[in-house]
């Protein structure tokens, strides 16, 4: 039977992640003036560039169809219990913060919380994320999340260095550190001629050799001391000394600053995330209160609004790479904001009598567990342990091993005659008895009775932690279901209105994409469990590589570093060792453009090379003559260029070819920054372009939501000559050069990028970057005859991103660009990018994923601000007091006295803003500069909450 009328073929895939709909398509076209998508793109992407073949996938995958696969590929894990510890554990995550934190696109969704007035919601639960880190770590300042603990260890060196007074020029690690821990700061002090010296620091350490020292507590064996009597010798030599603590642990034992220490790291995994197959968890750090304006990352301050209202904002931002580029000390951008988040509201969930309680029943297990073994006459050591004890098993460590696994447990291997355990949270009893039963114990029976403790006196804790209020709320699940709901709510996020991000490429995060993350095949993998339990990830890794590659033009990737500037480091590492490996490992200048991104330099500094700043032209463009010059001029020490494409002007450069060339022609590599790829995508590959290296930000192009600033993965691509210099790990093998934490970095969000690709297929791939350039042609052509577009390539085009000049409303009428940001909140949006990659204007990225009537929206708004600066410049409105000054409104303004010029029906409903589901930022504008002076990273006292509800 057929049905009637003509039957039209309807593409499901493009229709999710694609914005507008054909007859909009048609319609902005018109506006553009072009006779089609196809003719947009050709006066758009440089010929040159194209990349020869279409890209195919075959067949896109429907929604049903795509988690039909990513369910065969998850049950190809095999979920066992993982007993290996070492730096991962089993979690229970509470479901009301399952559902209301992890699975809520009103969390996941978020940006960085740049823009602090539409951030107040993520900003209050990193205060309590920093509270909960410095009271447990007993530290005065710690910052919101870095990216893992191996990686948080790197950068507590690079502090220690940066701060000490000692000349020494080696750096201690306790032998008792997480392998991959070693491993990673090992690789990050290599390049800056950082000695990493391995021992014992009861025995091996030597004070006045090294500038700091790394201790684990407690170590990877389950061991752990008291290092104070170390820390006094290491600060008699002027060294400082970081202690990396599991938190967890910390809820009974002497935390690292009572025994002196000036930085503790960590990975707050513990606290409710799922082990993922190694990420992505929280890191975090803590610094005494003298170090504070030397720590790396975002760190969340209180500060007041325009109304002297309490609110919160990120602190210290000149720290940051962004402003000090190449002397920056560290490259972090992305951290890992949605698991601080949910580790902070596991310590809210639980308190800190219910956190002492899981550290307690995990104590309660392990010592079981202990006298188990010792009464089938096993070796157990050491004698004091909180949770990990090792086995002596003489030359049965692979049948024991086998045993454990064939009962369902995964233990670790130490060295060839121990065994290591490490019980957690979910540790049951069951787990116990199958224990003892893979060791030959086959009578033990789990009794309730309880062990005695076996953690030392002396290092009993005593102080107090969480007593802040918000640790103490009513338990009841309504409670904590509606704080969750009202921080989000202060919040503007992606399920709310479009955030034009110029570079961060904030698109659709399509739920479907997202479904497989919790499934526990993928969430509940230990990363270093056999290769036979992994397959699942194994297949998806391997797939997800060969697409990228397809895509990009590279020949292999690397899926370890977990955000775009760890790839950038990774990256420019490969190089490094490839120049080694011929010899030429003097090569250490890298080129880098004006307008590069702050975590490019950053990155280089990183790894040990001298950048030189390349300047762009007038268009925006790198300098050609000047690069030349440059590359020339250092032909003998050339080791690479770092740049960005489309360039960050948001053009294509049509000198790219050119710049690789010379390049390559000088002995230098090609880095290629890919936070743009979201318009390459199917019309142009890097890797033919003639970059050798570069990643991609599979949270930008690839879907993985932004989660209000991290997690992210960081992907790199190689071509042929530089694969086998790609980072290896302790554990998978392969190269020495470690960059993160676990193999294949947080592998457990890679789900959502596989999934995307296959849902989308080749055609749907090219198809959303030819929507993309066309949504940001659309609002180019919308602005230009008022802001102004600041740079268009040579048909007159942008690629997928604009940037407009605020510059002339400041002259003209003292209209900031931070007033047109500001207003742009009552208007219901998140502002754009805000001076960069240039001062004074606004960089505007809609994605494809942006309907027509969001575009015009935006643009309505934009021009009705416009306008405004108009009234003042012709002096229908007042300079000071006008609607841009004292955006944002919020309810406040509403009611009580109104005594300005303009009415509040202008101030809060300006041209975009809803009536009835209009975005209320829940402050006014807030002071930077207090925040700065006045620094406060810790939840403020009672009283002040308080005042602020007065
Ligand atoms: C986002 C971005 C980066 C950094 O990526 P992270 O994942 O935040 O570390 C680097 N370069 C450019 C151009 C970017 O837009």
């Amino acid at each position: 039977m057929t049905l009637p009328g003509s039957y039209e073929p309807y593409d499901f895939a493009n229709r999710r992640h694609i914005g507008p709909s054909p007859e909009e398509m048609t319609e902005m076209l018109r506006v553009l003036g072009v006779q089609s998508l196809d003719a947009l793109i050709a006066e758009t992407v440089p010929q040159a560039i194209r990349q020869a073949e279409p890209l195919d996938f075959g067949k896109p995958l429907s929604e049903r169809g795509g988690l039909d696969h990513l369910r065969e590929t998850a049950n190809k894990n095999r979920v066992l219990t993982s007993l290996i510890g070492q730096g991962y554990h089993g979690t229970i995550l509470p479901p009301v913060i399952q559902r209301n934190i992890l699975e809520s696109p009103a969390w996941y969704t978020a940006y960085t919380p740049y823009q602090p007035e539409i951030s107040q919601g993520r900003l209050e639960a990193l205060l309590n994320f920093q509270t909960l880190v410095s009271d447990l770590t007993g530290l005065d300042v710690a910052n919101a999340s870095l990216l893992d603990e191996a990686t948080a260890a790197a950068e507590a060196m690079a502090l220690a260095h940066r701060v000490t007074k000692s000349k020494a020029t080696a750096f201690f690690v306790d032998a008792e550190c997480l392998p991959q821990t070693i491993a990673v700061v090992k690789t990050r002090g290599e390049p800056l001629g950082w000695d990493v010296i391995v021992g014992d620091p009861f025995k091996d350490l030597d004070p006045e050799r090294v500038f700091g020292a790394l201790f684990q507590y407690p170590g990877v064996s389950g061991a752990f001391h008291d290092f104070s009597e170390v820390i006094r010798r290491l600060h008699a030599a002027k060294a400082l000394a970081i202690v990396a603590a599991d938190p967890l642990a910390l809820t009974l034992l002497k935390p690292p600053g009572e025994m002196g220490a000036d930085i503790a790291v960590g990975s707050m995994q513990r606290f409710g995330m799922p082990m993922g197959y190694g990420g992505p968890h929280a890191a975090y750090i803590a610094v005494k209160d003298i170090y504070k304006r030397s720590l790396p990352g975002r760190i969340v301050g209180v500060s007041i609004d325009a109304r002297k209202n309490r609110a919160y904002r990120l602190s210290l931002q000149t720290r940051e790479q962004h402003i000090r580029r190449e002397s920056s000390t560290s490259n972090i951008c992305t951290a890992q904001v949605l698991p601080a988040v949910i580790a902070s509201m596991y310590a809210v969930f639980h308190g800190p009598k219910g956190l002492k309680a899981i550290a307690e029943r995990v104590h309660r297990k392990a010592a079981r567990l202990a006298e188990g073994l010792a009464s089938l006459g096993f070796d157990i050591r050491p004698q004091a342990f909180f949770d990990t004890i090792t086995v002596g098993v003489g030359p049965y460590q692979g049948l024991i091993m086998k045993n454990a696994v064939d009962y369902g447990v995964n233990l670790r291997k130490v060295g060839t005659d121990r065994i290591g355990i490490t019980v957690d949270e979910r540790t049951r009893p069951a787990t116990l008895e199958a224990v003892w039963r893979a060791f030959g114990g086959y009578d033990l029976v789990y009794r309730d009775a309880y062990p005695e403790y076996r953690l030392p006196k002396a290092l009993i804790r005593h102080s107090a932690y969480l007593t802040h209020p918000v640790f103490h709320m009513n338990r009841a699940e309504s409670e904590m279901t509606r704080y969750m709901r009202r921080l989000a709510d202060r919040d503007l996020a992606l399920d709310r209105a479009m955030i034009p991000l110029g570079s961060c490429t904030m698109k659709l995060n399509a739920t479907a994409e997202m479904l497989a993350i919790t499934w526990p095949e993928f969430a509940e993998i230990h990363p270093f469990v056999p290769a036979d339990q992994a397959r699942g990830y194994a297949e998806l890794i391997a797939d997800l590589c060969d697409k990228l590659c397809r895509i990009t033009g590279y020949d292999a990737f690397s899926m370890q570093p977990n955000s775009g500037a760890q790839g950038e480091y990774a990256g420019l590492l490969t190089i490094r060792a490839y120049h080694k490996s011929r010899g030429e490992g003097h090569r250490n200048v890298c080129l880098i453009p004006a307008s590069a991104h702050g975590t490019n330099p950053a990155s280089a500094s990183m790894c040990g090379m001298k950048v030189l700043v390349v300047a762009t032209d007038a268009n925006g463009n790198i300098d050609l003559d000047d690069f030349r010059s440059k590359a020339e001029a250092n032909a003998g020490a050339l080791a690479a260029a770092m740049i960005t494409y489309p360039s960050t002007h948001g053009v294509f450069e049509e000198t790219v070819t050119d710049i690789c060339a010379i390049t390559h022609a000088n002995g230098g590599q090609v880095y290629l920054d890919g936070a743009n790829l979201n318009a390459l995508v199917g019309l142009a590959r890097p890797g033919d372009v003639g970059a050798d290296v570069g990643h991609i930000n599979l949270h930008k192009t690839f879907c993985i939501p932004h989660g209000g600033g991290g997690p992210g993965m960081g992907p790199i691509g190689v071509k042929q000559h530089l694969a086998p210099f790609l980072p290896g790990h302790p554990e998978t093998g392969g190269n020495a050069m470690t960059v993160s934490a676990a193999p294949y970095g947080s592998a457990s969000i890679l789900p959502i990028s596989w999934s995307y690709c296959l849902m989308m297929g080749g055609a749907g791939l090219t198809q959303a970057t030819r929507v993309a350039i066309l949504n940001a042609n659309y609002i180019a052509t919308r602005l230009e005859s008022t802001y102004g577009v600041l740079y268009k390539g040579r048909g007159g085009r942008v690629a997928h991103e604009c940037i407009v000049d605020t510059r002339p409303l400041l002259e003209r009428a003292g209209v900031t660009v931070d007033d047109v940001a500001k207003r742009l909140i009552d208007c219901g949006f998140h502002p754009p990018t805000m001076s960069w990659p240039v001062a004074g204007t606004l960089m505007i990225e809609p994605t494809e994923s942006e309907t027509k009537a969001e575009l015009d929206r935006f643009c309505d708004a934009m021009l009705a601000i416009y306008d405004e600066a108009q009234a003042i410049a012709e002096g229908r409105a007042d300079k000071q007091n006008n609607a841009l000054k004292g955006a944002p409104h919020t309810v406040e303004d509403l009611i009580g006295d109104w005594n300005r010029p303009y009415s509040r029906e202008a101030a809060c409903f300006p041209a975009g803003a809803f009536r009835v589901d209009k975005y209320w930022p829940p402050v006014n504008r807030v002071d930077n500069v207090y925040g700065d002076r006045n620094l406060v990273c810790s939840c403020p006292p009672m009283e002040s909450y308080v005042k602020a509800a007065e």
